[in-house]
Order: structure tokens, then sequence, then C-alpha cells
């Protein structure tokens, strides 16, 4: 995983970012890797957790580690031994920053999903809460997937080939809107 490079698709989420600088442009990744970080995005929402990451089940201490973590190591901010675990979110727990997910979700005018089943929840809800609140949703994803009535607009193929396309003609429009107001 650490030797992993970010796709284009990556990267566009970035230059969407970067060439847009007075839009808020949030990434939400199921994803634990840190590719999103790799290709340089910012304002990243790791809901289920991230690989570099362990977190003390005593205290809450969130520790960066990339190496092993020994079951009998101690936390260093509570002094507890073994509380220690991978800050990902395991079957039963509950996904992270579900409170501001919410508020992005009910105030962002543009709602992209790449690459998804739509089955794991609640990810698979969040198209449903911003349609309900006048976002335009877009899925790109190899293929059709559970919830992809939902979306209005749903483009099929690799995301990194995509979405790219896509990023780049929607800064184009941005920019071209911008130059006429
Ligand atoms: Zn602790």
């Amino acid at each position: 995983m650490m030797k992993a490079s970010p796709n284009m698709g990556h990267r566009a989420i970035t230059m969407l970012q970067q060439e847009l600088p007075d839009i808020t442009i949030n990434v939400v990744t199921q994803n634990v890797d840190l590719l999103h970080e790799k290709a340089g995005s910012k304002n990243i929402y790791h809901i289920h957790g991230q690989i570099d990451e362990c977190i003390c089940t005593n205290c809450g201490y969130v520790m960066k580690t990339l190496g092993d973590v020994e079951s009998d190591e101690v936390c260093p901010q509570c002094h507890v031994q073994g509380m220690l675990k991978p800050n990902i979110v395991f079957f039963g727990e509950m996904p992270k920053y579900m409170n501001e997910v919410e508020k992005m979700l009910t105030e962002c005018d543009m709602f992209i999903a790449i690459g998804t089943s739509g089955i794991v929840y609640p990810a698979a809800g969040f198209v449903q809460l911003a349609k309900l609140y006048g976002a335009k949703t877009y899925l790109f994803n190899l293929e059709s997937c559970h919830n992809s009535s939902m979306f209005d607009e749903e483009i099929l193929g690799k995301a990194s080939k995509t979405f790219p396309k896509f990023a780049e003609q929607l800064i184009n429009e941005i920019k071209r809107k911008d130059n006429k107001v």
C-alpha cells in the first residue's frame, strides 16, 4: 500500500481543487489508503479511518504509525497498556466524521460518487441526502451500481479515464462562466 501511486482519478480531484480555489471541494473516502494525500488533495475525510494511524480505545488518542503496534504497547496519552488498535473502522464500529459529512451533503451543489458498489451504508445513502437537498448527482463507476437510479448522471467506465475528462470540462465551464460575469 505504501508503494502504491495515485491514479489519474485521484490527481483529477487535486486538479479541481487547485484550478477552482474559490469552490470548496471536499473528499469523503471509504479508502484507508493515502492515495488522495499522495495525489496532493486537501479537505480529505477518511470515514473508515486511515492506515497510517492507530487509536487508543481507552482515551481516543490518535497517533501516526506505519509500523506494527504490539498488543502490550502503552498509550502515550493515558499510559494504559494494550488498548491501541489500527485507526480503521471495523465492522460494527461507527464511521468517522458523520456530522461533518451530513452538513456537506445538505449544503453541496454537486455530489460526485466515484467507484462504489452502492451497497455499504452509510455511504450508500449519501446520494439520497445530497439529492434531497438539491445537489446535482453524478456517478463514475466501472459498472452500474446498486443505487444508480438515485444519480442524475451515470458515467460508466474506468474512473481514472472518465473522471479526469469530466474534471477538465467542469473547470473550463466554470471558468468560462466566471469570465462572463
Ligand atoms: Zn490512551
